[in-house]
């Protein structure tokens, strides 16, 4: 069976680095990676081939910047070309990007079946672009691969039990990635924090893009790395250029985008996670750390329950105060919420026919 895999931004990139090493050891399975660019950095992109072993690109689109509907737009007229080049059986699409979307429409619009892996997944804020692009995503998919039972709920209230596609619960690839890169974790180069220390990442667009939610944001991190322990903060790009365009000022210990093996070092060493990430959110639970989340909803709804995971939004005080409440704490994964790490196995069987 030929797959057609469509990925172009970092936590793809950590997703497909479980998956497709499965898939190459199914022996059932040839895929043909198209990366289209979305990110391109060398520490946003090829460092993750490298580390996580994942074969180089068949395609590079080299598609990025511009708005979402520019983007989405040259994604799909260049996607398209290459599906009826390559005449795969089915593509393998992941998340939530743009990436995501315009593999997805263009194969269904070629009557190429997808799959899309991370299925079901909703903050239910419209406002967000990858809330659209997951609900579109899973509309046109035939295999969606769910990573929890509430995304397993989310899709069944949609209607999906009614619709001739296969609704699969198989856990969360990026557990999988978790559990197997720990052991090659590696401090960051030129790292010289001896005392206990705070994790942070930065990056939604609702963050970013708000001037007054960024601000509130950068105050309470720098009174957290003044007053209470400090924060080691890997700044995404977008975040950096926003920052600086406003003027405002950070006092955190900033550094540039680290590879995934650095950035599990610092998840484990870390006393404490504060981020308004999708995945970090995960792999603070992951690696035994509390995570205080800057942002109004989450997707991954069964940490907030479990109470190792705080929505704080943007609010100055509520950002320190759970701070102060979280910092320190151990948790423990007692019930495998994410599947225990087998998810792309469970994947890549559905995918050969076999039991999962
Ligand atoms: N990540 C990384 N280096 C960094 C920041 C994040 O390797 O400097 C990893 C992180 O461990 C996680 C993924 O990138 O696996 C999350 O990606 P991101 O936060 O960009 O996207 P989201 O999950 O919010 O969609």
């Amino acid at each position: 069976m030929k797959i057609l895999t469509v990925i172009g931004a970092r936590p793809q990139f950590i997703k497909a680095g479980s998956v497709s090493r499965v898939l190459k050891g199914s022996g059932y399975i040839n895929e043909v990676m198209l990366h289209t660019g979305q990110h391109f950095d060398a520490n946003m992109s090829d460092v993750f081939f490298d580390q996580l072993g994942i074969s180089r690109p068949n395609y590079q689109l080299s598609i990025h910047g511009g708005s979402h509907g520019e983007m989405t737009g040259r994604m799909l007229e260049k996607i398209e070309k290459v599906m009826l080049e390559e005449k795969p059986d089915r593509i393998l699409v992941y998340g939530d990007t743009n990436s995501t979307l315009a593999g997805a429409l263009a194969a269904a619009k070629l009557h190429i079946p997808v799959a899309h892996i991370e299925a079901g997944l909703r903050s239910f804020n419209m406002n967000m672009p990858e809330e659209i692009n997951r609900i579109l995503t899973d509309q046109v998919s035939d295999i969606l691969f769910c990573p929890t039972d509430i995304a397993v709920s989310n899709l069944k209230k949609e209607g999906f039990e009614d619709k001739p596609v296969s609704v699969v619960q198989v856990g969360d690839v990026m557990q999988d990635s978790a559990l197997f890169f720990a052991e090659k974790a590696e401090p960051p180069k030129g790292f010289a924090i001896s005392e206990e220390f705070i994790v942070a990442t930065l990056h939604r667009a609702e963050n970013t893009d708000n001037p007054e939610r960024l601000g509130s944001i950068i105050k309470a991190i720098s009174e957290i790395h003044e007053t209470i322990a400090p924060v080691v903060l890997p700044l995404h790009p977008r975040t950096r250029n926003v920052i600086h365009k406003l003027g405002l000022k950070l006092n955190a210990q900033v550094i540039d985008p680290v590879g995934y093996f650095e950035m599990v070092w610092l998840l484990g060493k870390s006393s404490l996670v504060l981020t308004d990430s999708g995945g970090v959110q995960k792999e603070a639970f992951f690696f035994g750390k509390a995570c205080v989340t800057m942002r109004d909803q989450t997707e991954w709804v069964e940490l907030i329950k479990a109470g190792v995971n705080e929505l704080v939004g943007a609010d100055y005080s509520s950002i320190i105060d759970s701070v102060k409440r979280h910092y320190g704490r151990v948790v423990k994964d007692e019930n495998e919420l994410y599947g225990g790490g087998r998810a792309a196995e469970r994947i890549a069987n559905y995918l050969s026919g076999q039991q999962i």
